[in-house]
């Protein structure tokens, strides 16, 4: 009798799970429909989210390696789920704005939409208990949590990620208000270098229609404004993710299966070995073949 090992679960946060992966060095990223905002104050299911998340996340990772950006992303295993490099998260949130919005416009009473002179890049420590308190550069140097060589290549890659995402969601008709980056460590015997981790999507970037200013991210789910899976669809369909009658994402799950199915015929093997995960990848806490998947992929 073949047994299938149980994945041993690393880290639960609140939008997404990290597994064990399978070979050392790696992890996998399990993308959920969860949604908090407020210090998880407020929560919630946005249906379809874990899978336009990973693919948004997938694009915007392949094409920032592209420019030469580093970053965990290895590649997409299945619908909700990716296989990462496992990095030594850095314990700071980098948020980069363009514009002013969200906490900058409360903090400081500057109106939500004005034009920023020139971008500002802010940090926070990253701790749930202590609500991701913004910090000073000072902090970060005297607490040890980044050394200075480490913070110079941060804002770099910072920079470069918000000119690149600018230019890419203004191609396709949205404004960048603003949004947030993590960082992680990988060691190279006693050197270690920062590379971009954890996501990039509509759950930490502001998106804003350029021609009527509708908000197209998470900012739906936080004020209430209604439409959130529709507007983190409208943004995957924009970066062609998406073809206008993909929309199992927000279907009941009894039609999802499908649904799915019959898009995947139309698409490539890829796409097609995604549906035959996606059962598995839906419910991280059965067991699963995942392993046994991975390993019959790369012995092909
Ligand atoms: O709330 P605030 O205006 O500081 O958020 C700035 C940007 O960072 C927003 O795009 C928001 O979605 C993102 N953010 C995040 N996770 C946090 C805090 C902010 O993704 N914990």
């Amino acid at each position: 009798m073949r047994t299938v090992a149980r994945r041993r679960q690393i880290y639960e946060g609140k939008a997404k799970i990290l597994y064990e992966g399978p070979e050392p060095g790696t992890l996998i990223q399990y993308f959920k429909d969860d949604a908090t905002a407020f210090n998880a104050q407020k929560r919630g299911t946005i249906n379809g989210k874990g899978v336009i998340n990973n693919r948004i996340s997938e694009h915007i990772f392949l094409s920032l390696q592209a420019i030469g950006v580093p970053t965990h992303f290895i590649r997409r295993l299945n619908m909700r789920e990716q296989l990462i490099r496992q990095v030594e998260i850095i314990p700071i949130e980098v948020v980069v704005r363009n514009v002013a919005a969200g906490s900058l416009s409360k903090r400081l009473g500057i109106e939500e939409g004005t034009q920023l002179p020139r971008t500002i890049i802010e940090y926070y420590y990253k701790d749930d208990a202590l609500g991701d308190p913004m910090i000073a550069d000072e902090h970060i140097a005297c607490f040890g949590w980044a050394t200075q060589d480490e913070m110079n290549d941060i804002a770099d890659m910072a920079i470069r990620v918000n000119d690149f995402l600018s230019g890419m969601f203004a191609a396709i008709g949205i404004r960048l208000i603003d949004f947030k980056l993590e960082f992680g460590r990988v060691w190279d015997g006693d050197y270690a270098r920062v590379i971009l981790a954890d996501e990039i999507s509509p759950d930490g970037c502001r998106l804003w229609d350029m021609k009527t200013n509708q908000k197209l991210d998470k900012d739906r789910f936080r004020q209430d404004l209604g439409g959130v899976e529709e507007a983190y669809q409208e943004v995957a369909r924009r970066l062609g993710l998406l073809q206008p009658d993909d929309d199992f994402a927000v279907r009941p799950s009894w039609r999802r299966s499908s649904i799915c199915r019959s898009s995947c015929r139309r698409r490539s093997p890829d796409w097609r070995s995604s549906w035959c995960s996606v059962v598995a990848a839906s419910s991280p806490r059965r067991s699963s073949s995942w392993g046994s998947r991975c390993r019959s992929r790369r012995s092909r």
